[in-house]
């Protein structure tokens, strides 16, 4: 199997009919075969799912109708486009599919190499898709997660700590005296080191649900989920210092030879019984607070407090 090709998932119960498609789009994509609605369900539930599934009508058990409304009940699933290829050809039908959510309705007897051209220009629809998916998320200047990527998150990661009852940590980072670095280097040189930091900061991350995004200007954040206080002090700690050790020349900082980052660390305990929950944006505040705490307390350090104390 080809790892670049698109995988197409063809579903029918006809014999004659999933050899015909086969022949037709082997050649240029990898197949997997379903004879009926469950084994349909059960290769798109598959994570990650098909880049794309055919689906005939009338089968016998589980229809085309009915798989494609579980299809789009399920997350994994629910934007992987469905074709339907089928013998029902009246206006209803057609206009049925795609009520249900399909990206299109080929009817039978098809014409191969439209249906090959048809099958091609939604691959790309998704591939271009998925494409600005990710640009959307991106700081351009930092290839770092932006600030629309941090708020989507924050929240997710807000209740799963709650639900879970598990500890999550957020650090708010701000490089020292960047106002000086722009004004004696330069907005170009000011926007490298930009770049180095964040790249720094996302080094010093280890687990894979850590994450660092651009929170604004010379700003970052970071969530670190399921950390307590004293994991989270340790980490930023490592931060603080891998921003030391790219040892970038500031020499109109007024703490450090070169440059540094300061940061306000909070780490939020849910707890059983709450007279009231906090929201996100308390933790945020607070979060603030202790940077800005760092600030007076002579920048390039890290305070950290637990939410609440
Ligand atoms: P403090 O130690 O108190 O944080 O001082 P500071 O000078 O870093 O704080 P201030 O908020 O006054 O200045 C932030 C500066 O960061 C302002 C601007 O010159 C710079 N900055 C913000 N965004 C960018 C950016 O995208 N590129 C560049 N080159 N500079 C930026
Ligand atoms: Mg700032
Ligand atoms: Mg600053």
């Amino acid at each position: 199997m080809n790892k670049n090709k698109a995988r197409i998932l063809i579903v029918d119960d006809e014999k004659m009919n999933i050899k015909v498609l086969v022949d037709l789009l082997k050649d240029d994509y990898s197949l997997v075969l379903a004879r009926n609605g469950e084994q349909a369900l059960k290769f798109s539930f598959q994570n990650p799912p098909p880049d794309l599934i055919l689906l005939d009508v009338v089968m016998p058990d589980m229809g085309g109708y009915e798989v494609i409304k579980a299809l789009k009940e399920n997350d994994l699933t629910k934007d992987v486009p469905v074709i339907f290829i089928t013998a029902r050809n009246s206006v209803e039908d057609e206009e049925h599919g795609l009520k249900l959510g399909a990206v299109d309705y080929i009817t039978k007897p098809f014409s191969p190499p439209i249906v090959k051209m048809r099958i091609h220009n939604h691959l790309r629809f998704v591939h271009q898709h998925k494409l600005l998916d990710k640009l959307a998320y991106l700081d351009p200047l930092t290839e770092i997660p932006n600030r629309r990527r941090f708020d989507e998150m924050f929240p997710k990661e807000f209740s799963r700590a709650t639900r879970n009852g598990t500890p999550l940590s957020i650090c708010m980072v701000d490089v020292d005296f960047f106002k000086q670095y722009n004004d004696h280097y330069g907005h170009a040189m000011g926007d490298k080191t930009l770049q180095s930091i964040a790249s720094a900061l996302e080094n010093s991350l280890k687990r894979p649900a850590d994450m660092v995004a651009r929170y604004g200007g010379e700003e970052f954040v970071i969530i670190l989920p399921e950390t307590d206080s004293d994991a989270a002090q340790q980490v930023s700690e490592r931060v603080r210092r891998a921003v030391m050790a790219l040892n970038i020349a500031h020499l109109y900082s007024r703490v450090s030879d070169s440059v540094s980052i300061s940061m306000g660390v909070i780490t939020f305990y849910p707890k059983k019984i709450l007279v009231s929950a906090p929201s996100a944006q308390a933790i945020m505040e607070q979060a603030d607070k202790n940077l800005y705490i760092a600030k007076q307390n002579g920048r390039n350090r890290v305070v950290a407090t637990i939410f609440g104390d």
